[in-house]
């Protein structure tokens, strides 16, 4: 997700109350005139309002693409491509964020076959839980115990509106988002250590740190995978936790 000079997510939620009471008040039935996603759809923490750059045709822009890919990447690595079509042997699982700004094969210069990878808003871990999140646990689960990686690694990165949505969202029991709000409150200790020990500086300033915070928060959620602790303990795997600044270009091991 992207960050960008836009009203706060509090404001969005309090006109879709005031929309909903509105219509209560007015004897609409809110299941059908308050439509809290008009208001979910106006800019949060999404792009700023133009695009810098108009997109061709967008079945042409993948066509193209994959063009341009197999000519100068596929046919001219057959060294590299041949045996994954065999199968795989990442050395490492990698999460990151879903940002656009942010893909590690691009920042890590990652080759294909190298980084099993996961992207989700914030680049969050969830800890262990076999009734919900099965899409992180059977990721991870494939990684450490099939395929065998030898190290994880979660990058979080400069500007990240996951986190300045954990950072802002009222968490009132009151939810303005079907998902969102419930997806990052995963780095909920982060935001509590932020504010606690920086709360005086900025939300910028803050957001930043918890950049920071909440990629050990994930570190911690993966040690309740057993098969994790156990690669742990046998030393057959590491975890790691990284930051990528794309605003000073920069990369930097948090912990
Ligand atoms: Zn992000």
């Amino acid at each position: 997700m992207s960050t960008a000079a836009s009203p706060s997510f509090c404001i969005a939620k309090s006109a879709a109350i005031r929309r909903a009471t509105a219509a209560v008040a007015s004897g609409l039935n809110p299941s059908s005139s308050y439509r809290p996603r008009l208001v979910r759809n106006t800019p949060v923490f999404a792009a700023p309002v133009a695009a810098p750059v108009e997109m061709a045709d967008p079945v042409e822009r993948l066509k193209t693409g994959f063009e341009q890919f197999k000519t100068e990447v596929y046919e001219k690595k057959p060294e590299l491509f041949a045996p994954l079509k065999e199968g795989q042997w990442p050395k490492f699982m990698v999460f990151a964020c879903a940002d656009s700004r942010v893909c590690p094969s691009v920042t890590l210069g990652f080759e294909p076959g190298e980084a099993f990878t996961i992207r989700n808003i914030a680049n969050m871990v969830p800890a262990y839980d076999k009734t919900k999140y099965s899409g992180i646990g059977s990721a991870i689960e494939y990684a450490v115990i099939h395929l065998k990686v030898e190290n994880i690694v979660v990058i979080g990165h400069s500007k990240c509106g996951g986190i300045k949505g954990l950072m802002t969202f009222p968490y009132d029991g009151n939810n303005a988002t079907d998902f969102i709000e419930d997806w990052v409150k995963i780095g909920f200790p982060a935001r509590e250590k932020v504010q606690a020990e920086h709360g005086s500086k900025s939300l910028d300033e803050q957001c930043a740190i918890c950049e920071k915070e909440a990629v050990k928060v994930s570190l911690e959620n993966l040690k309740t995978y057993p098969f994790v602790t156990e690669g742990l303990a046998k030393g057959t795997l590491k975890i790691i936790g990284a930051h990528y600044d794309f605003v000073n270009g920069a990369f930097e091991i948090v912990a």
